[in-house]
């Protein structure tokens, strides 16, 4: 067990097994075998390796021991195997926390994911897949409003979201997968907003789509069209702009982009997408939008970050119910008890004032 876990914590840190015995001043042969679980490291040995992995003890004796299934990376052949790892670890460390949280809780505290019945069971054309966002919104009472929170709205239907900081995650692009059952997204922690939420959605389209597509559809296009429909829906785009136009104004796009959270680009690919404008329009935009620079940045104010407080939160609330007490709570926020009781007491806050 502690060994699969130190394998795992040592490519998280991007450490040589060299590297990592030169830091503990142990032999490579050592490590080696704690890795492979031929030997196993004191409680002294495993302090300093803990400590250089950046991680806590209990990460190596945690008793649960998670796999992730059915890992759908958004595909970018560049992500090099060395990040796609460490995303792997840290995923992987987040979820066994949540899982390890869950169970301490006598009845569940957040509902199990389940689709909608009323999906159609084939969905073989464009506008169904249109139908089958329209659908998810309706049965999650969303309405046809832009989405204010999305990680909010994953999380109270049962999806587990991980966002992760590692670094050199410029080339990644979002993940789903399934842990002990429960569906799990995956975005970038540092990303612009719209381009996060352009990733959960597409992930959730995933969950949506996947075992409903004809042959004739291509899932990565399908869940791209889903993402744009669940976040900006036809309806509204027609409501904004019209139902036909020869001529866009770039601050329309800007504007939309603010009110849905969907970037100008894909706003731009919804217009086309509901027939206000024609495919030649879309691909002149297209070309002005390279000639800008404006595919690696958009111009003006960046939509807002996404972030997650379900998992904190519900610390805390186990914290105040008495189902643990305060160094699970740390252990579980990964921080040390020291600071843990600080933070619950609000130390280091500020009172808001008037001025
Ligand atoms: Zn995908």
């Amino acid at each position: 067990m502690i060994g699969e876990r130190l394998l795992r914590a040592r490519k998280a840190a991007g450490l040589s097994l060299r590297a990592l015995a030169d830091a503990v001043d142990l032999s490579q042969t050592a490590i080696n075998k704690y890795e492979k679980g031929e030997l196993t490291p004191s409680s002294g040995q495993l302090l300093k390796i803990a400590k250089v992995l950046g991680v806590r003890t209990e990460y190596f004796l945690r008793s649960t021991s998670l796999q992730l299934e059915g890992i759908e990376y958004r595909k970018r052949a560049s992500t090099s195997k060395t990040i796609l790892d460490r995303i792997s670890v840290d995923i992987t460390d987040q979820a066994e926390r949540w899982i390890e949280l869950l169970s301490l809780y006598p009845q569940p505290p957040v509902s199990k994911f389940a689709l909608p019945e009323r999906l159609p069971e084939r969905i073989s054309s464009e506008e169904e897949i249109e139908l089958a966002a329209e659908i998810l919104r309706q049965e999650w009472g969303l309405g046809t409003n832009p989405i204010p929170d999305l990680i909010d709205t994953l999380e109270s239907h049962g999806i587990m979201v991980i966002v992760t900081a590692v670094d050199g995650l410029e080339k990644f692009d979002g993940l789903a997968a399934s842990v002990a059952g429960i569906p799990i997204v995956v975005v970038a922690k540092n990303w612009p907003g719209d381009r996060q939420r352009f990733t959960l959605a597409h992930e959730l389209g995933h969950l949506v789509l996947h075992d409903r597509l004809a042959e004739n559809l291509d899932e990565e296009k399908a869940c791209n069209r889903f993402a744009g429909a669940l976040l900006l829906p036809q309806g509204e785009v027609v409501k904004v702009m019209g139902t036909h136009r020869t001529a866009l104004e770039v601050r329309e796009l800007y504007m939309l982009k603010h009110e849905f959270g969907i970037s100008m680009l894909g706003v731009l690919f919804r217009i086309k997408q509901a027939g206000v404008i024609t495919e030649s329009i879309c691909r002149s935009w297209f070309m002005e939008f390279s000639k800008q620079g404006w595919r690696k940045g958009e111009p003006g104010d960046q939509y807002a970050h996404e972030d997650t407080y379900l998992f904190q939160g519900l610390v805390y609330r186990a914290l105040a119910e008495g189902y643990i007490g305060e160094s699970k709570a740390a252990e579980l926020l990964k921080i040390s008890l020291t600071r843990f009781k600080s933070e619950r007491k609000l130390e280091g806050l500020h009172a808001a004032t008037d001025q």
